[in-house]
């Protein structure tokens, strides 16, 4: 059986390697580094893939988080929304432009961030929500949405770990993740759905003010070359990586679609499992499992990761630790406690090899040996 990885890029590139190298080449040959003409093409390709106005591309998904909340002009001290259980880009983000990151604990079994506690989060200070999709499901926007027009707020979707996902409202309306909200945001980095070959990350509205803005403020915030507007960053997607982006996007839903096959055969071979609980699905959105991740019901979660180890089964733990509990974040005076759910899932939680290039031998022999060892 072949080495069993979290994520094969290797594999993965073996498929489309030779149009990939090409398309490399034909940039360094334009030598149209920055903003050439494949960075536009991709744009455009991806908003009429998630169907929205306008795609602005970034240098990462960091930045387009940064990016959004810059372009909201918000005054220091103002509040932001979001989950502790997630990757740590949307608690930075918040505090490195001198705002302040609320926290709203999640659902225990969709692991996204409750409605209900947006709502009890918000103050006289709260100015924007910003809701992460975790692990390829889409937060409850409809819920989200609802409550962000009720009180004005702005909503931010990181939808990192979600591009391709759809979400159905209850009247039937279907829309992608990431363009529910005002602005959504996402990353290209290698091991996402929609990856590139280095860092890479775009930002999504169907709000023209805002994307001009957006467009400006990740280029030094000018509007002519030369002339600042504002005070911007420099974050832009390469040539090099929109060329090969450009390529990936068309392989991006059935690249989505192995994954949720691939999370289809785990489901059924641990249903009878009790000491397995599953990753729950929801009916308003699909699931594009960017990760498969368990609860372990009972079992010592680290001890299981060491055997799966030494059964050369890899697996990762995202994440060990909620944003509130993280050093980096002690002096907003977070406590153990604070975020309950997160705090236990963040001692529960394992994820298990999930990729575009799994086969049935090595799924199979995966699932053998959790069940072996959770019995
Ligand atoms: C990957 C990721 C990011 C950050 O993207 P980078 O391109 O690495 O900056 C932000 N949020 C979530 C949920 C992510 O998974």
């Amino acid at each position: 059986m072949q080495k069993i990885k979290m994520v094969d890029l290797e594999g993965q590139h073996e498929k489309i390697g030779r149009e990939i190298e090409e398309a490399i080449k034909k940039v360094i040959d334009s030598t149209a580094f920055i903003k050439g003409p494949e960075v536009y093409a991709f744009q455009d390709n991806l908003a009429s893939y998630l169907d929205v106005k306008h795609v602005i591309g970034c240098a990462n998904g960091t930045d387009a988080l940064q990016v959004a909340l810059m372009s909201l002009d918000l005054n220091p001290g103002e509040e932001v929304i979001t989950t502790p259980f997630t990757f740590v880009s949307t608690a930075e983000t918040i505090c490195l432009l001198g705002l302040k990151p609320v926290f709203a604990d999640v659902d225990p079994n969709t692991f996204n961030i409750c409605p209900e506690k947006i709502e009890k989060a918000i103050t006289p200070k709260t100015r924007a929500v910003m809701p992460v999709h975790l692990y390829g499901q889409c937060c409850d926007m409809e819920k989200i949405m609802d409550i962000a027009d009720k009180n004005g707020l702005i909503v931010i979707e990181d939808a990192a770990q979600a591009l391709g996902a759809h979400y159905t409202n209850s009247n039937g309306f279907k829309s992608k993740a990431g363009v529910i909200g005002d602005i959504g945001c996402t990353s290209f980095f290698p091991t996402k759905n929609l990856g590139c070959y280095g860092d890479g990350g775009a930002l999504f509205t169907n709000n023209s003010k805002l994307a001009e803005k957006i467009t400006m403020l990740a280029n030094h915030g000018m509007k002519a070359k030369y002339y600042q507007e504002t005070v911007g960053i420099n974050s832009r997607l390469d040539t090099i990586q929109a060329a090969i982006l450009n390529i990936k996007l068309k392989h991006l839903d059935s690249y989505n679609l192995r994954r949720r096959e691939a999370a289809e055969f785990y489901d059924n071979e641990f249903k009878n499992n009790k000491k397995i609980i599953t990753p729950q699905r929801y009916e308003q959105s699909d699931h594009i499992f960017h990760q498969y991740t368990l609860k372990t019901g009972g079992a010592d979660r680290d001890e299981m990761k060491r055997y799966l180890e030494s059964e050369n089964i890899p697996s990762m733990i995202y994440y060990p630790v909620p944003v509130h509990l993280q050093k980096a974040y002690k002096k907003l005076g977070f406590t153990e406690g604070d975020f309950p759910v997160a705090e236990q899932l963040s001692k529960t939680v394992i994820s298990l090899p999930m990729h575009t290039e799994l086969n049935q031998e090595q799924l199979s022999y995966i699932t053998t040996k959790v069940n072996e060892y959770l019995n």
